[in-house]
């Protein structure tokens, strides 16, 4: 049996793509992940379907938050042989009471590990463009918490004290007592006119930065409408914040963007608007599932050889099909007396990856696109077999058959609602969005009756459409379509969003 471990795992702060590489295959591994409150929940989608979820500040049994507990809580799962990871923001070690987790679990003789992470001490001043070592400016910086009991008479030593201290001055956990950290920096002898810059939420969408003179930026912080968590940085590393202030100028920086595809195919979409700077916020309305059935598909595998063109609609299909021939023990040779046409660029790449180039894919990469493009290919008589989804619309064979070709259609792949869809998007609804996306006719049918075809709901959230058929197919649905893509590519409908928002 394995033995059980606890691994202390820093997230990093905001943006999940600062968990570093060995928090990731732990976070994939664990068996349980007893996560902080303040994590972003888009990490969690690492881990395991069957993995154990606890929120340390919402225990289970009535249990309260306490430290106790959550130590308690780690030493009885590792005790029961599991893989248990302790997930905090930042890194375990700063502030996190990391150390105390680590003492509690060497007492109880648990094994234990550290995965560093990154601190939010450094990363939040990075993302709003404040250097803490600067050749000109710094050449060091100090780390203090700003949760401390002021007035107790050894603090007072201890401002005076950080007030000399040479370079950046970064304080965690002080924005509800800026002020009077402000006023005993500057009682304790830091120049008035000290720059400075506070930083709050940094690295997530809501994140909100200003700089300006020690002796202001208190003021100018809530006037401009930070809150906790926040980092507050001191020095004239601070003037930086004004040139370099790279995250919050990303074009889509704020912008909660929905994406709706299938969970195992958001992924692309959302990550070229992540590096646009916008929050993807991904609604799983469809998931790909495997046929329960497999009779008719196999029997017309077998008789490929019989076809004249075997035409893809999406990657879907594709690994449907290939995978499924695969399995049956024959291979990618089974195209080979056919010709092989596919929708665009995503499904005529998957075709490749398997080995399979694709003769035919229209400019336009649209089902209609493909039916014209194999129109004036010549389909009169030919015979089509037609893979596709069990929710597929009967445009595109009807368009092939009135076109004179002799059309098979075989589903390949089911489509389902995944669990939870409803809830995740009603919520997501509530927090606010900024746009949805369609990337198929299918997103829109699927999320339209996960809203149960009330377009109300999305009342002023732009909607993105990657292609005017995908676009005709949410205007039918009452949806006012304010996007639609150049080209009907991923990375097409997200630059069609960043230039819708950033008006250029
Ligand atoms: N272990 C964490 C710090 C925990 S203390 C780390 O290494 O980052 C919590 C404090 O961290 C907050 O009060 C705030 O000062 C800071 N903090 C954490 N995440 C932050 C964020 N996204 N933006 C601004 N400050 C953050």
């Amino acid at each position: 049996m394995n033995e059980g471990r606890v691994y202390l795992v820093g997230a990093g702060p905001g943006d999940p793509e600062l968990l570093t590489l060995r928090g990731l295959r732990l976070l994939r591994n664990a068996d349980v992940v007893v996560h902080d409150r303040l994590i972003d929940m888009r990490l969690l989608d690492h881990c395991r379907p069957d993995v154990e979820l606890v929120d340390a500040g919402k225990f289970p049994g009535g249990r309260g938050q306490t430290q106790a507990n959550i130590s308690e809580l780690l030493i009885e799962r590792a005790g029961e042989g599991k893989r248990v990871v302790r997930l905090k923001g930042g890194d375990p070690f700063i502030f996190g009471r990391g150390g105390e987790e680590a003492e509690a679990l060497r007492n109880a003789r648990i094994p234990y590990e550290i995965s560093p992470g990154v601190t939010s001490a450094v990363a939040v001043p990075a993302y709003a463009g404040i250097p803490l070592t600067h050749r000109d400016h710094a050449s060091g910086f100090t780390v203090i918490t700003g949760n401390v009991a002021l007035g107790r008479p050894e603090m007072d030593t201890d401002w005076s004290a950080v007030a000399r201290m040479p370079g950046t001055l970064v304080i965690l956990m002080g924005w509800s007592r800026a002020e009077e950290i402000v006023s005993a920096l500057i009682a304790a002898g830091k120049p008035r006119d000290t720059p400075a810059a506070i930083v709050s939420r940094g690295a997530t969408a809501d994140q909100k930065s200003v700089s300006g003179r020690l002796d202001g930026i208190v003021i100018s912080a809530e006037r401009a409408g930070l809150g906790a968590p926040a980092v507050i940085v001191v020095g004239e590393v601070a003037r930086l914040h004004e040139r370099l202030n790279w995250y919050e100028e990303l074009p889509l920086f704020g912008r909660r963007i929905m994406v709706t595809r299938s969970r195992t195919q958001a992924s692309v979409l959302s990550a070229r608007l992540a590096e646009l700077g916008a929050y993807p916020v991904e609604i799983p309305t469809i998931e790909i599932r495997t046929l329960e059935d497999f009779t008719e598909l196999d029997s017309y595998l077998r008789k490929l050889s019989e076809f004249d063109w075997v035409a893809f609609t999406s990657a879907n299909a594709v690994s449907a099909v290939c995978g499924r021939l695969m399995e049956t023990g024959m291979d990618m040779r089974a195209f080979h007396p056919v010709k092989v046409a596919a929708v665009g660029r995503a499904t005529s790449s998957e075709l490749l990856n398997r080995g399979v180039r694709a003769d035919l894919m229209p400019d336009r990469a649209t089902s209609n696109g493909l039916a014209s493009a194999l129109v004036e290919y010549g389909v009169g008589g030919k015979r089509i077999l037609l893979p596709r989804s069990d929710i597929a619309t009967t445009q595109f064979p009807d368009s092939l058959r009135s076109n004179g070709a002799i059309v098979s259609e075989v589903e390949a792949y089911r489509t389902v609602t995944p669990d939870g869809a409803i809830t995740a998007l009603r919520e997501a609804i509530c927090q606010g969005v900024d746009a949805i996306t369609f990337t198929s006719s299918s997103t829109v049918t699927n999320l339209l009756r996960l809203l149960d075809h009330d377009v109300s709901l999305l009342s002023g959230v732009t909607v993105a459409c990657i292609g005017p058929v995908t676009a005709a197919t949410a205007s039918s649905y009452g949806l006012k379509v304010d996007i639609v893509s150049r080209v009907a590519a991923t990375y097409s409908l997200a630059d069609a969003i960043a230039e819708h928002f950033t008006g250029q």
